[in-house]
């Protein structure tokens, strides 16, 4: 990040970087060079300028959970005339990107593996059944995605589950479904219920919707992880932990310093970055050691991670996180994706995805050693160890209608290919200690004790 320094104590502006256009959100982007003209008022930049304007700059960290996930409506008169009522004719839904819109797929802003290709949930299905099996194929398991989109992921997951019917056989499963988005969780109701049962709905509650997916498992709703009932579950996080709010620092010659989102003095109506005058609080999540000189950490993260280490740890299961990320190197990852393109990310809140780099480092620490870790891995190293080319050549041969066939590999080559998906997306896990180190690595018991079955996707897949 270029900084344009002024005299201590006064914030100071940071801006001006590259544009590089892509498809998926896997690449960086960050504000700088949008034409004033392009930079619409939307009732999200209302909202924020009024916020500003009252209580000053706000973090990156504020401004991602303001545009990604506000639920409420906003104001859409003038700042100085709100009264701050949220129901008048002049609050309306301008809410948070998330929460009231489908923004997946060609349609919309961005496309995620899932939505790409049926094979990337049948593997990471295949995942969880070897994971179940390897931990002594417990009579219950709850299955708990974070951030499920539309869906398509857990829907790929529980035909596999149908497909192995046998081996699940007298397992009593469970669906947890842990969203913020009013609009998708509608749409994860309709791609797993298909509306076979009704849905029982209490907005209030922290389960606020109930059902019964198409093949009678019964599948809930909340908005918060804490909710989800505690017992041995599976936890998936696809493309989830890359929406959390970054805070984003800059390292000067006086220290640390956070960057803030202010209001452009010589346009009123534009957004711009500031460095703060002193040290801020969220300093206290970058290392003593930190080398490089511009880091974002990610306090939400940090807290997800350990309450899913705690919950393993006690009662076993697994997390399977994926999503594209670093081991602690990259520096400015904050970018924003609108209609497939790469967006200004002060341009427009609210109309724009915003996104941020997962510092998969991070999240190892975060674990603190209650349970092991494998990862992060390449998504292309991870399906294929999962058996994805066996897998696409038996779709093939089932397949005679050409588009079909033709469909399925671009989908393999986007999901595959290193320069597209194959390298940029990596594969994480938590695990309890014992199911990688044996019950000897904890009880002290004796050599002889078999040790534990290879990891799926961490090494070759192989059935026991
Ligand atoms: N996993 C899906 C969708 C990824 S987009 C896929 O890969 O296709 C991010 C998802 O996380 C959306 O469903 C969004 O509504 C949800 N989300 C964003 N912030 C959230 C939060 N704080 N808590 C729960 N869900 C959130």
């Amino acid at each position: 990040m270029s900084v344009l320094a002024q005299a201590g104590g006064r914030w100071r502006s940071a801006a001006a970087r590259a544009v590089i256009p892509c498809l998926w959100r896997g690449k960086y982007f960050c504000s700088g060079k949008e034409p004033v003209e392009n930079n619409p008022v939307t009732p999200m930049l209302r909202h924020l300028l009024y916020k500003i304007k009252s209580t000053g700059p706000i973090t990156v960290a504020e401004y991602m959970k303001e545009v990604l996930t506000n639920p409420a409506k906003v104001w859409v008169g003038e700042p100085e005339e709100q009264a701050r009522c949220g129901s008048c004719a002049r609050c309306q839904p301008g809410g948070g990107y998330y929460v009231y819109r489908d923004m997946l797929g060609e349609q919309g802003d961005f496309i995620t593996s899932p939505e790409i290709s049926q094979i990337f949930g049948e593997l990471l299905g295949v995942w969880f059944i070897s994971e179940w099996m390897a931990s002594g194929k417990s009579a219950a398991f709850q299955l708990v995605e974070l951030g499920p989109g539309r869906g398509t992921l857990t829907g790929d997951i529980l035909r596999v589950f149908s497909q192995l019917g046998s081996v699940l056989k007298n397992c009593d499963m469970s669906i947890h479904l842990v969203e913020v988005s009013q609009k998708l969780s509608e749409i994860q109701a309709l791609t797993l219920t298909e509306e076979k049962f009704p849905l029982e709905r209490s907005a209030g509650s922290p389960v606020y919707m109930k059902g019964i997916t198409k093949s009678g498992i019964p599948v809930s709703w909340y908005r918060d992880l804490q909710d989800v009932p505690k017992g041995y579950s599976f936890y998936l996080a696809h493309e989830f932990f890359d929406v959390l709010p970054v805070h984003k620092f800059q390292k000067t010659p006086q220290g640390w310093r956070e960057v803030f989102i202010d209001i452009d003095p010589q346009v009123s109506d534009k957004l711009r970055f500031v460095l703060a005058p002193c040290a801020t609080p969220a300093e206290v999540f970058i290392q003593h050691d930190e080398t490089r000189d511009h880091v974002e950490v990610c306090p939400e993260a940090g807290v997800i991670i350990q309450e899913l280490a705690q919950r393993i740890a006690l009662t076993g299961g697994a997390a399977l996180i994926a999503d594209y990320g670093h081991d602690g190197t990259k520096t400015d990852t904050f970018r924003g994706f609108c209609g497939h393109k790469l967006h200004d990310v002060l341009i427009a809140p609210g109309t724009a995805d915003l996104t941020a780099d997962v510092d998969f480092s991070y999240l190892r620490r975060m674990a603190q050693g209650r349970v092991a870790s494998l990862g992060p891995i390449k998504q292309q190293t991870f399906l294929k160890n999962m058996g994805i080319d066996v897998r696409l050549k038996v779709l093939l041969d089932k397949s005679a209608e050409p588009s079909l066939r033709q469909q399925l590999l671009q989908g393999y080559d986007m999901l595959m290919n290193p320069k597209k998906m194959g390298e940029r997306f990596n594969f994480f896990a938590l695990l309890p200690q014992e199911r990688l180190h044996g019950r000897s690595h904890q009880m002290n018991a004796r050599q002889s004790e078999p040790s534990p079955s290879p990891v799926a996707g961490f090494s070759e897949l192989a059935w026991q």
